[in-house]
């Protein structure tokens, strides 16, 4: 087993393991006073895994519940949320019961905001199912739903009691649903010293060495390069729990992300596949500003060609410039550009529209 521990707050530790479905009840039981355990997943996650989670915990002598939704970014409304508090309610779920995130991010956000809430926080724990939940929404206590007005408009910081990882369950997942998590992993590779972790993890190597592996969704690649990402992570939110500054730079390649994902109303491309664009587009800009030298921008885009990502074409820069001057992390007119600025460092920027064309 890779265990990593995170020390915010409340310390508490990330466990991958191959078995880790079959051992929740004995790891749940090590963590948890807790009598009753509520597991909350989607339509598509609870027929794979939600039995052996079941299984695993009632062994252990846990009386359990369990609440289905329907997959899909839509369900991550205030609505789903109430329909949640009153699954914990009529199973009568105390303060020293535990809910059980099992699924993508969509499932970790919305699970996270009820146990933040409910009777003032109750403890989860999460299993993250989807590459990207394994390496970004499970890692540094953000939980969110959308409303009619925006994307994670409303949200709490609330750290889990644990987060059990299977590689293997990204075997399951769909092409494009690995794709997209893998569009936030070559983003840590890009942003791995500015993320100042303690030890040298040398992200890129390991991307170009095992790229094939990693496509091929090799276990024990994966097992790795998980652990690389959430430790990169970790190093970031511990330093910035309640983003202060430095956890801005894990948003390279957001800014225009975003705007794509605005400009093609969030249908036509995955969230990763519209960070890869908008991390080219970044290290288009920083070779324009004289910030880097073409030849680090080409061994990015060598980097990034290995995952045969979708190509995005351009799209109206003014329409993109109001998207970008209307994200959250923008401040007045100005927009915060996170640039690379040497090999695997970026920086904040606050550019001017002018800056951008
Ligand atoms: P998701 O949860 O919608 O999962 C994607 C799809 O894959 C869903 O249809 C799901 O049912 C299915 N699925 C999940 N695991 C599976 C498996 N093992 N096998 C087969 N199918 C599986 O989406 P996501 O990409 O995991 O997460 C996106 C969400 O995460 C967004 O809402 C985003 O805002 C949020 N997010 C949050 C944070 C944070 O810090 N809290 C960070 C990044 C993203
Ligand atoms: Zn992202």
């Amino acid at each position: 087993m890779r265990t990593v521990r995170v020390d915010t707050g409340k310390p508490y530790d990330i466990c991958i393991e191959r078995g880790i479905l079959d051992k929740c009840g004995e790891y749940a039981k090590a963590l948890s006073k807790a009598e009753k355990v509520t597991i909350i997943s989607d339509s598509n996650v609870a027929p794979l895994y939600m039995d052996r989670v079941k299984n695993s915990l009632e062994k252990e002598g846990f009386k359990v519940a369990t609440h289905i939704f329907k997959a899909g970014e839509e369900q991550k409304h205030l609505g789903s949320i109430a329909e949640m508090y009153n699954t914990l309610a009529e199973f009568s779920m105390t303060r020293k019961d535990i809910v059980v995130a099992l699924g993508g991010g969509v499932v970790g956000d919305l699970t996270g905001f009820a146990a933040s809430t409910y009777m003032r926080g109750i403890d989860f724990i999460q299993v993250p199912t989807t590459l990207l939940a394994c390496v970004d929404s499970s890692v540094g206590g953000k939980t969110a739903i959308d409303t009619d007005y925006g994307k994670n408009l409303v949200g709490t910081f609330y750290q889990p009691k644990a987060v059990f990882i299977n590689p293997n369950f990204l075997k399951t997942l769909d092409e494009r649903q690995f794709k997209t998590g893998l569009g936030e992993v070559v983003k840590y590779s890009f942003i791995e010293k500015s993320c100042k972790c303690e030890e040298d993890l040398n992200l890129t190597n390991f991307l170009s060495e095992k790229a094939e592996m990693i496509v091929n969704r090799d276990e024990r690649a994966l097992s790795k390069l998980i652990e690389i990402c959430v430790k990169l992570k970790i190093s970031v939110v511990e330093k910035d729990e309640k983003e202060g500054g430095l956890r801005r730079i894990l948003n390279f390649g957001h800014t225009y992300g975003h705007a794509i994902e605005k400009i093609t109303k969030y249908k036509k491309y995955t969230h990763g596949e519209a960070i890869v664009e908008g991390m080219k587009f970044a290290f288009n800009l920083a070779v324009k500003r004289n910030l880097i030298d073409k030849n680090y921008k080409f061994l990015a885009e060598d980097v990034i060609k290995k995952f045969n990502f979708v190509d995005i074409p351009e799209f109206d820069m003014e329409k993109m410039i109001e998207l970008m001057q209307m994200d959250k992390k923008a401040t007045f007119d100005k927009i915060v550009f996170i640039l690379p600025t040497d090999y695997s460092t970026v920086e904040a920027f606050e550019l001017d529209s002018k800056d951008l064309v």
